[in-house]
């Protein structure tokens, strides 16, 4: 399916360096990819898509003069940071040519509690110098050891430190954007504060981004901790009121339905069988307070680890968020998940969801500073969330069919559970994009050929690819299963 002609590989060398253009084997593979493949229902529209090369400039004019041979060109330009997303973002569907921007890697600054960055930055790089100045990040993802700063800007939506700070469209957590654009000479835009949303979670569809400026907070040394319970609604009661507990600094609270536990091999030592867990990183100063108070509400502390400054393992927040899904796949691969933002029923929720589908899902919340908008409009159609502190949650799910998945969307719709869904590469149906329309109208102003990540988002009404030769594999995916 070759979009790319022997004169853009030839000028794409000349430009980078052979070692910088990658265009067969294992490499190419891998840089294709992401992990899609914790939804069968990706996997299988996904799994055969690749680049025809990856090109990995190493600054930003490089990226300026790769980005204008490309357009010339005429080809589909992905935009990559480390490939941890889980939805297919950077998977180019019409192959064409992947832009690995991990080179792209400088921290400028960390000052006035600002970081400016470029884009390919690591999340964990940039938490530990931000630690060294007094300040951390105000939330990351799990992945946040490898992740990229603009992967995670175009690609992700929050974690660990949404229990205060919200998800990365919350409150001012983003400050600035500069953004380079898609046409025969490129140029940067920077969008400040709010504006720079209308580029935020459109996995590269709009544009690339060169430098990011976030807000950070100022560093809490944390302690990790992990409470057990026999009884779910004792273990729930409590978590929930720790998260919503004021006085306690929190940068995690996360609760587990056995036998989630069970799938984390390197805790289950300390994990009583059939026993319901919740995970906590609390500032260490309050640590004792906190363990007290759960002692007296008949959990039992079962792990206590300072959290290392510089960051080092153990880490338990390797086990939250969307990890808990990545360490569910490797003990029982039929396992698969969905991204739930409950109502302020939320037990009720959960409860005619297990009446439902018995043994079909196993909990797993998140709670998180309230962004209450932040999954309408999905295909789910999910009403207002609460606002304040929420319970979120990565739920997982024993697959048996595409159907029986979208039996349990259409509940989860129908109970008011809203819904991010990650069985989508497309980013109207994920959800989380209230703001479809200014995102539709800023890449008009930036990629007016529709070249950057064609087929991401399904209502811009350019996509140049859909009528050549990938045509019949477009349509198929759209037929859904053969
Ligand atoms: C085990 C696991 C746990 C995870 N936990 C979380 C979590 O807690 N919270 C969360 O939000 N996500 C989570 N994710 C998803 C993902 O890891 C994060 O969103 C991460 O921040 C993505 O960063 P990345 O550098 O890997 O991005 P990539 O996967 O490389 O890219 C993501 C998207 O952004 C685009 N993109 C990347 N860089 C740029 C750029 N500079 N300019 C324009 N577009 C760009 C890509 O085209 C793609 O569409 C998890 C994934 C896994 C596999």
């Amino acid at each position: 399916m070759t979009n790319v002609t022997e004169t853009l590989r030839t000028e794409l060398r000349a430009l980078l360096g052979a070692e910088h253009v990658i265009e067969s084997g294992d490499s190419l593979e891998t840089l294709s990819k992401d992990y899609y493949w914790y939804s069968p229902v990706l996997k299988r529209q996904l799994d055969d898509k690749r680049a025809d090369l990856v090109a990995r400039p190493g600054t930003i004019e490089e990226l300026r003069q790769v980005i204008a041979a490309c357009f010339q060109a005429g080809v589909p330009i992905v935009p990559r940071g480390a490939g941890t997303g889980n939805y297919g973002q950077c998977v180019p569907i019409y192959g064409g040519v992947v832009i690995d921007l991990a080179r792209l890697d400088k921290i400028h600054s960390v000052a006035g509690g600002v970081v400016h960055a470029e884009a390919g930055a690591r999340l964990g790089t940039i938490e530990t110098v931000a630690r060294a100045a007094g300040w951390e990040l105000r939330c990351l993802p799990s992945t946040w050891m490898k992740s990229s700063l603009g992967g995670f800007f175009c690609g992700g939506s929050g974690g660990i430190g949404s229990i205060t700070w919200g998800g990365i469209n919350a409150n001012d957590n983003v400050k600035s954007v500069t953004i380079m654009t898609c046409e025969a000479e490129p140029k940067l835009i920077r969008l400040e504060e709010r504006d720079s949303l209308k580029a935020l979670h459109a996995y590269g569809t709009t544009g690339f981004m060169v430098e990011i400026e976030m807000r950070l907070a100022p560093k809490v040394d944390y302690d990790q901790l992990i409470f057990s319970a026999a009884d779910w609604d004792t273990l729930l009661t409590w978590t929930d009121g720790a998260a919503r507990n004021g006085e306690w600094s929190k940068r995690l609270v996360t609760q587990f339905q056995w036998p989630t536990p069970s799938f984390f091999k390197p805790l289950v030592k300390y994990f009583k069988p059939g026993e319901h867990v919740s995970f906590l990183l609390v500032a260490r100063e309050q640590a004792d307070a906190v363990i007290a108070a759960a002692t007296a509400a008949g959990l039992a502390c079962v792990y206590r680890q300072p959290l290392s400054d510089p960051p080092k393992p153990p880490f338990i927040t390797d086990f939250t968020w969307n990890h808990t899904t990545l360490w569910a796949m490797k003990t029982d691969p039929s396992i698969t998940y969905l991204q739930a933002g409950f109502a302020t029923n939320f037990r009720e929720q959960f409860a005619e969801l297990h009446r439902r589908f018995p043994g079909e899902i196993l909990l797993h919340l998140e709670w998180v500073a309230g962004s209450p908008k932040m999954m309408r409009g999905g295909a789910n159609g999910a009403g207002e969330l609460p606002s304040g502190i929420t319970v979120g949650g990565i739920p997982l799910i024993y697959f048996k069919t595409e159907e029986r998945l979208n039996e349990i969307l259409r509940a989860c719709a129908e109970l008011g559970v809203g819904i991010a869904n990650p069985h989508t590469y497309r980013l109207e149906e994920g959800g989380r994009h209230p703001n479809i329309a200014d995102k539709r109208a800023f890449k008009s102003e930036v990629d007016p050929r529709g070249l950057l990540n064609p087929g991401k988002m399904k209502s811009y009404p350019h996509n140049p690819f859909d009528s050549v030769e990938s045509a019949a594999a477009a349509a198929a995916l759209a037929a859904g299963p053969a």
